[in-house]
């Protein structure tokens, strides 16, 4: 299953922004956009105009780079999305919203979607009582995810629903975070779905 593997925090450089893509550190100084807040590479320092195509580009690669999906995936993504009713944009970011590893980290026993990811690979989590390891697998409103048996010994994972006690939860799910289970309670509207992105820019890329 192919990931991307190179520096991590380069690609938020890269974007101009936080995309909490390494869990804790991203809240600490040692965060390399509030430390270099310019594009990475020899020409980050200088002055770049951005085009139009350029502007879309960016969005697109932005979401693709938050949920951790390839290109080649982020386009069956997308021609789903388009395929289905309603807005293309706001379709699209329900599929990704419903990865089982985006769950995994919004429920808060993986700190970042990564470690959510290799959490679902190492086959650590169960959806309705059953193993799934496929990072990528759709959830479903009703569906029961829970850390399975011995993992929920797993210092990793205690440590983050520890962490997650005091954090909110997005209203779609419910979780109980000391018996390491929680449920889909409905579909994510955009407003419920909290990332600064702008998807019609994403449409409009696709749409040239
Ligand atoms: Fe991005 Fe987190 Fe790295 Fe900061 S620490 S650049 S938010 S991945």
């Amino acid at each position: 299953m192919a990931r991307y593997t190179g520096p991590v925090c380069r690609l938020c450089r890269r974007e101009g922004e936080k995309l909490f893509l390494k869990g804790d550190r991203c809240y600490t100084e040692k965060c390399a956009v509030d430390r270099r807040s310019y594009p990475p590479g020899q020409h980050g320092q200088g002055r770049h105009k951005v085009s139009e195509y350029g502007l879309h580009l960016r969005e697109k690669q932005k979401l693709r780079r938050i949920y951790g999906v390839l290109e080649r995936q982020f386009e069956r993504y997308y021609d789903r999305a388009s395929r289905q009713k309603g807005i293309t944009g706001e379709n699209l970011l329900r599929i990704l919203e419903l990865r089982l590893d985006n769950i995994v980290y919004r429920m808060g026993f993986a700190a970042s979607r990564s470690q959510a990811r290799q959490l679902v690979l190492h086959e650590h989590i169960a959806v309705n009582g059953r193993k799934v390891d496929i990072p990528s697998y759709e959830v479903e409103v009703g569906d029961v995810i829970t850390v399975r048996g011995n993992s929920r010994n797993m210092q990793l994972i205690k440590d983050n629903a520890e962490a997650a006690q005091g954090r909110s939860v997005p209203e779609w799910l419910e979780v109980n975070l000391e018996q390491m289970e929680g449920k889909i309670l409905a579909v994510p509207t955009r407003e419920q779905m909290d990332i600064s992105v702008q998807e019609h820019l994403i449409v409009e890329f696709y749409s040239r």
